[in-house]
């Protein structure tokens, strides 16, 4: 990744989900929310689900906000759903979003630390008990190779004894025959190294990387970059909640 990449938030006016969630924020409706992808078919975001409340929220997620402990860093936090549950249960947030508009809205819906902030940019230098990445938190690495990028980020971030929790799906189901035999290149890229686009209404969205990786694998980039990772729970179709520690030294 580019220097200048790293510190990058969204253009407002290239900020597709920031838009809806704030229609949505406004109105109680959102129109489509459009998801393209070279890999699958055209696709529709739930804007409403972006809003869930704690009971409405998988338990994987309920899981991490339990879990989650100190000061908490929400990582990617689009309409807040998760720093609002974790503040109603009196725990301490500072939620993140690169989105212009998702950000305005987490301010006004009473987010009390709501900042718009880029995980990769240097700058942010504060520390963390708890590091929390949801809704397919790994996501945010965008490719393998970004992997020593973002435990450098974390490492940045964590306080003495800290975690990370973070979840993924392993998208091998995509690829699965009846046989149980798999079609995947392996000499091609990362099965889970996934672009998408997004569009709402008339405003487009820059493409981006988005990595989905199984437990293993996550595993294996965490031991290779000073970390321990742990699986904590699993959800129901190949979903998993992982924790991430330093290895100590
Ligand atoms: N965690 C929320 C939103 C998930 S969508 C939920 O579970 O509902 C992913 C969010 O991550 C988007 O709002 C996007 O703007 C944000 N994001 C993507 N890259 C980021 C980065 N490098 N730093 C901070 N936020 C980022």
């Amino acid at each position: 990744m580019a220097s200048e990449e790293i510190s990058k938030v969204l253009d407002a006016r290239k900020d597709p989900m920031g838009w809806a969630i704030a229609d949505y924020y406004k109105n109680s409706v959102a129109g489509r929310l459009r998801v393209f992808s070279s890999m699958f078919d055209e696709d529709d975001m739930s804007v409403e689900g972006l809003f869930r409340t704690y009971e409405e929220m998988p338990e994987i997620e309920q899981v991490a906000l339990e879990k989650s402990s100190g000061r908490i860093l929400d990582v990617g936090a689009g309409s807040g759903c998760h720093s609002l549950a974790l503040q109603e249960m009196g725990k301490e947030v500072c939620a993140i979003d690169i989105s212009p508009r998702s950000v305005e809205v987490m301010k006004l819906s009473g987010v009390k630390d709501a900042r718009l902030v880029n995980l990769y940019n240097p700058d942010f230098d504060e520390k963390f008990d708890t590091i929390l990445m949801l809704m397919n938190g790994t996501g945010i690495v965008g490719t393998l190779d970004n992997m020593p990028c973002f435990f450098q980020s974390i490492d940045r971030l964590l306080a003495n004894g800290g975690q990370v929790l973070v979840d993924s799906s392993d998208l091998i189901y995509l690829y699965e025959n009846e046989d149980g035999s798999v079609d995947i290149d392996l000499n091609g890229r990362y099965y889970g190294e996934v672009d998408f686009q997004m569009q709402y209404k008339n405003m487009k969205g820059e493409a981006f990387d988005w990595l989905y990786v199984d437990f293993e694998t996550l595993k294996l980039y965490a031991e290779e970059n000073g970390f321990a990772a742990e699986l904590v729970a699993q959800g129901e179709h190949y979903d998993y909640l992982a924790r991430l520690k330093r290895t100590e030294r």
